[in-house]
């Protein structure tokens, strides 16, 4: 599980890297003239990072499932006598790690693929809209507002270049938030929409990174979520490595910090959500 979720999360760090190194490269008076490169180029980092976030969870959710109910399911990656020890090798490989082996006796399959086909179309256009919002919007009004901004000062006057530099950093950080976003979506709208059509699977629950936010505690707090009451749209947001872990037994074992939100949440008593929010951060910071 940490295994998964700390790739999950390298993933993410390695697309924010490659599009730090592709602004690095851009003079702050050039962007505006650079802005098709710079779309293809987040564009493209963003969907190979997504795609490689997609067949890391669908090996982890075969793999989960597959300890679970001992059974194998179809889709992509899926190969003809599988095992714990095999599926347990390919999750090796894609986080890195040793996390775990299996025997080498071939499992029973369920044949069924209930992975969503990639939408290509989509997640380009999703890309596009992120960039027009993250990118190209905010450089064409910042340009507007240059001249005004800089009247007569001269090109190194110091106010002038802290506020270029400001624009840069919220830039970035803004882009590479909702990218990463995206990114690990790839994965967890894999596991999320799978999970739908999957009878074998009973539902999921979210695993937040180290000292989530308010809100991810919060969705947290709730434990298993069961798909039979309408499962409601993951949450993710930008910054945030959560991960959806699939269930497929009542057996299942929440983390400890699910245990410990859902505690807060009984002590907090009910309110609205920025009273939690108050309430999350004082608890937290002690
Ligand atoms: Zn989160």
């Amino acid at each position: 599980m940490a295994a998964y979720q700390l790739a999950q999360e390298r993933l993410a760090a390695e697309f924010a890297a490659r599009w730090a190194a592709t602004l690095a490269a851009v003079e702050a008076r050039e962007i505006a003239g650079s802005l098709a490169d710079l779309e293809a180029a987040y564009v493209a980092a963003i969907r190979e990072s997504a795609a490689l976030s997609r067949t890391l969870s669908v090996a982890f959710y075969r793999l989960v499932r597959a300890l679970e109910t001992g059974r194998v399911i179809g889709g992509p990656g899926y190969r003809p006598a599988s095992s714990l020890g095999s599926l347990w090798a390919e999750f090796n490989t894609l986080t890195g790690t040793r996390t775990g082996s299996g025997p080498r006796e071939p499992l029973p399959v369920d044949t069924r693929n209930p992975f969503p086909a990639a939408d290509l179309a989509r997640e380009a256009r999703r890309a596009e809209e992120t960039f027009r919002h993250q990118v190209a919007d905010r450089v064409e009004k910042h340009e507007r507002e240059r001249p005004a901004r800089q009247g007569s000062a001269a090109l190194d006057d110091p106010e002038l270049v802290a506020w270029e530099r400001e624009f840069a950093e919220s830039l970035k950080t803004g882009s590479t938030g909702a990218g990463g976003m995206l990114v690990q979506d790839g994965g967890r709208d894999a596991i999320h929409t799978a999970l739908q059509d999957d009878p074998g699977a009973i539902g999921y629950y979210r695993a937040t990174e180290g000292s989530p936010c308010y809100f991810c505690a919060l969705m947290a707090a709730r434990g298993a979520v069961y798909k039979s009451k309408r499962t409601a749209a993951f949450g993710a947001h930008p910054h945030c490595h959560c991960q959806a872990v699939p269930i497929f037994s009542r057996r299942y074992q929440l983390p400890a910090a699910n245990d410990k939100f859902a505690r807060m949440w009984r002590d907090f008593g009910g309110g609205s959500l920025a009273d939690w929010r108050t309430h999350y951060r004082t608890t937290t910071k002690t």
